[in-house]
């Protein structure tokens, strides 16, 4: 697998993070915290991991089914 390990803006190194994602849908929003990613240790550029985008990607197609203005959950690999 090939691994992200330089930054894709500045080439700088990327050490492991986690961060709060944030999907804005039809006037909803909805917030995913502790998301694994890589940031960059000189631009603070972030990036998800393939297998975090889709899962993140999961998680918010869940999350637009709720009709709430703001819903909050936590990230986690596995429902
Ligand atoms: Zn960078």
């Amino acid at each position: 697998m090939n691994k992200q390990t330089s930054c894709f803006r500045c080439k700088g190194n990327m050490i492991n993070n986690m961060i709060t994602h944030v999907v804005d849908h039809d006037g909803s929003t909805l917030i995913v915290k502790n998301a694994p990613c890589l940031e960059c240790e000189k631009c603070g550029a972030t990036y998800f991991e393939g297998p975090v985008a889709k899962r993140l990607e999961k998680i918010i197609d869940k999350l637009k089914s709720i009709n709430a203005e703001l819903v909050v959950v936590k990230y986690t690999a596995t429902d």
